[in-house]
């Protein structure tokens, strides 16, 4: 662009710029050979019900390990997939794992433990759907469908054109549980939770951060969690680190919880251990 514009417009770009550029197109011809080359993985963090203190289900995480670069945060490179036209790719290898892995731990865990994957709205477009129909069919076939959750951002929902609203609701008709992912942070409209079929609203961490020492997040997250029974949706609280924050949670009968104090996302034979370790 800028050499277009001939070689005096190149004093619009700072080092900065120019190196974020360099960074970026660095990343994406790098994640381009992820998948091929196998350097991601996927991390499970498990997810806890504070009625009996067990581990009932697991958030899949995506993790990237690149051979220099080190390890790659999602927050540095899904937005890069979303750009680069990678995402459909990737969230299909993650859509597909988390059914490999539900099949490997079935025998480890109880009949209803749950197993969820985060994906990303462009991955509900219409070019998609022959993959999800597939999915979905594989789902069936071996009876999954009530063992995978789908985590979605709200914008998913507000922003979409019909053949995304039109996926959702195939996914739905399927049987296939839907959370709610970073609840209160997007421009909530609460229409959509009145209009749309959801299993689970899962409250982001930015309200239980400091819920130990304010009122105004004890006051949000218990609106929250009221306004979610009462809607007939199951919670999980996200980035819960102190037992304070899990004692507070509890006494306001939010049943699912997440974060740091439990366990970090950990590698998939660790946390099979984990599972062992439980039965
Ligand atoms: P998310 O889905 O909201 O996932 C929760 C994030 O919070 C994870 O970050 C998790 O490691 C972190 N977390 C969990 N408990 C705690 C805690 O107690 N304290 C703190 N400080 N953090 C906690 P992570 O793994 O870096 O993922 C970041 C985001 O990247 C995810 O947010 C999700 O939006 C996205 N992401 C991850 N994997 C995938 C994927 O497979 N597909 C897509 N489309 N997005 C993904
Ligand atoms: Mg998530
Ligand atoms: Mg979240
Ligand atoms: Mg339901």
């Amino acid at each position: 662009m800028a050499k277009r514009m001939g070689r005096n417009r190149f004093c619009y770009f700072t080092k900065s710029m120019q190196e974020d550029a360099l960074k970026k197109m660095t990343l994406t011809n790098a994640l381009r050979a992820a998948l091929s080359e196998k350097q991601l993985s996927l991390h499970f963090q498990p997810i806890i019900d504070l009625q009996s203190g067990l581990i009932c289900k697991a958030e899949s995480l995506l993790r990237w390990h690149h051979p220099t670069l080190g390890t790659v945060p999602p927050s540095d490179f899904i937005s890069l997939a979303e750009s680069a036209g990678l995402i459909n790719d990737i969230g299909t290898w993650v859509a597909n794992q988390a059914i490999m892995y539900r099949l490997k731990w079935g025998q480890k865990t109880h009949d209803d433990f749950q197993i969820s994957f985060n994906v990303s709205p462009i991955q509900f477009r219409y070019e998609n759907i022959e993959f999800w129909n597939h999915w979905i069919k594989d789902v069936k076939s071996k009876n999954l469908h009530k063992v995978l959750i789908l985590e979605i951002t709200e914008s998913l929902l507000l922003n979409a054109e019909p053949s995304v609203l039109a996926q959702f609701h195939r996914l739905r008709d399927a049987g296939i549980e839907v959370a709610i992912d970073d609840f209160g942070t997007g421009y909530s409209s609460l229409a959509y939770l009145n209009k749309l079929d959801i299993d689970f609203l899962k409250i982001d961490r930015a309200f239980i951060r400091n819920l130990e020492n304010s009122d105004n997040d004890q006051v949000l997250t218990e609106a929250i969690v009221v306004m979610a029974h009462k809607l007939g949706l199951h919670v999980v609280a996200e980035g819960v680190e102190t037992k304070e924050q899990a004692a507070y949670l509890s006494s306001i009968n939010c049943r699912f919880v997440q974060g740091y104090l439990y366990s970090k996302p950990l590698p998939a034979n660790e946390f099979e251990h984990l599972l062992d370790s439980q039965k």
